[in-house]
């Protein structure tokens, strides 16, 4: 009941179908090549046209731009079965429920006609690159250029640590458009990756988890992008951001409650089956008292996603909330798979051992998507 029949309060019965798939789904079409994934580190490119024939991509954007006219209620189910099968390499959270809604909250008529029918089918893999090699958590700080040259930006910068950086055909770049500091001067513009002269896709990050993604740097150099690629406003960056960083949070936080359940299930798994002493490692008190205790963790993570879940799908979770079930989630994630692969004992820290990958894939749960002790600030400031 608390792991494997669990169903959420606000499931629905087209929820339910849509769980359904998406387990069939990525038992077919992901599990399989989970291992030659992390090697190559990247999914394979047509892999992104089988999941927009599936209609698993863009879910929640509306039908008229191709997408499944569904909601953020939906992006949570897929998430939550990816997190089932300990699929850390499809960056669908990025391409689906960050970078698409940028498009469709800020785009112009014609840009969301462009660009979000291509995501919807996989023909287009969209990125955002925030990030730079000397500023992650102060945004402010960003200093990649975007100067004004007739009817192009001229951009000049480096990104880091973007996920989706070797696929991605839309990208959406932060940079400076204005002279002022701080967040006055900063723009969304989407940068179409194909052909572009200046844009450079540097090396793939050696991580220590989540391997199958393919998280790179990114370099533009003269590189020119139509005035018309911005999204929304000139010098508006900034504002967009803070509009759009709680969904990224909240969902964050889903698929960390999600891995959660799942390490714990697999644990259980393990010890009723592994023997020590003429007992399996169930019978211990430790085990128990360890599995019992990890399971209230995630009765916990999970009850604030059930409780955020309904309020963001009407529109009504403030940002220190989303904040805060982004630090609490991905706190019980990493608590719960490091106890778990304890667990395990030295088979746990077998990379063959999906514990292994749960473990590695959680810790940076923690750091991106704005990292926990960003989160804290911005809950204590609502304070
Ligand atoms: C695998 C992976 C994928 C990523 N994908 C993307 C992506 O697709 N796009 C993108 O733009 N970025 C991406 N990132 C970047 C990620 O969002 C940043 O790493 C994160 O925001 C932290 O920034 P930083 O690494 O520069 O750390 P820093 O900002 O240098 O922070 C270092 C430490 O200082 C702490 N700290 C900083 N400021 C404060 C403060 N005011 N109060 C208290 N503590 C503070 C931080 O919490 C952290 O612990 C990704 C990162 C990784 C590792």
């Amino acid at each position: 009941m608390i792991l494997d029949d669990y169903r959420a309060p606000w499931a629905n019965q087209e929820l339910d179908d849509l769980r359904e798939l998406a387990r069939t789904f990525v038992a077919k079409e992901v599990v399989p090549h989970q291992e030659r994934w992390a090697s190559e580190h990247q999914v394979d490119r047509d892999f992104w046209r089988t999941a927009g024939s599936a209609g698993l991509l863009c879910i929640s954007i509306p039908e008229e731009y191709g997408g499944g006219g569904a909601s953020f209620a939906h992006e949570a189910v897929l998430a939550e079965e990816q997190s089932r099968v300990g699929d850390d390499a499809w960056a669908n959270m990025v391409h689906s429920a960050i970078v698409a809604h940028y498009v469709a909250a800020f785009g112009t008529e014609e840009q969301k006609q462009r660009w979000l029918p291509g995501m919807a089918s996989g023909d287009l893999v969209g990125a955002i690159a925030m990030t730079e090699p000397g500023t992650g958590s102060d945004l402010q700080s960003i200093r990649t250029r975007a100067r004004r040259d007739g009817d192009h930006y001229v951009i000049d910068g480096a990104k880091t640590f973007i996920s989706n950086g070797t696929h991605c055909d839309l990208l959406i770049i932060v940079a400076r458009t204005g002279e002022e500091d701080g967040g006055k001067g900063l723009s969304l513009i989407v940068a179409e990756t194909e052909g572009l002269e200046g844009f450079e896709r540097g090396r793939v990050l050696d991580k220590m988890g989540q391997h199958g993604q393919d998280t790179r740097e990114l370099f533009f150099s003269g590189m020119q992008v139509p005035v018309g690629n911005r999204l929304g406003e000139e010098g508006r960056g900034f504002g967009q951001l803070m509009n759009q960083l709680p969904q990224e949070r909240l969902i964050i936080a889903v698929a960390a409650a999600a891995a959660a359940a799942a390490a714990v299930r697999e644990t259980v798994a393990y010890v009723k089956e592994r023997q020590a002493f003429g007992q399996n490692l169930m019978s211990f008190q430790n085990t128990r008292f360890v599995l019992a205790e990890c399971v209230a963790d995630v009765t916990a993570a999970r009850s604030m996603v059930d409780a955020f879940v309904p309020r963001h799908v009407a529109g009504e979770l403030d940002a220190a909330s989303a904040s805060m079930a982004k630090f609490f989630c991905t706190d019980v994630q990493n608590r719960v798979a490091d106890r778990c692969l304890q667990l395990f004992g030295g088979y746990g820290y077998m990379n063959e051992y999906p514990i292994a990958r749960m473990f590695t894939s959680a810790r940076v749960q923690k750091i991106y998507g704005g990292s926990n002790e960003i989160m804290k600030e911005l809950v204590a400031r609502s304070l």
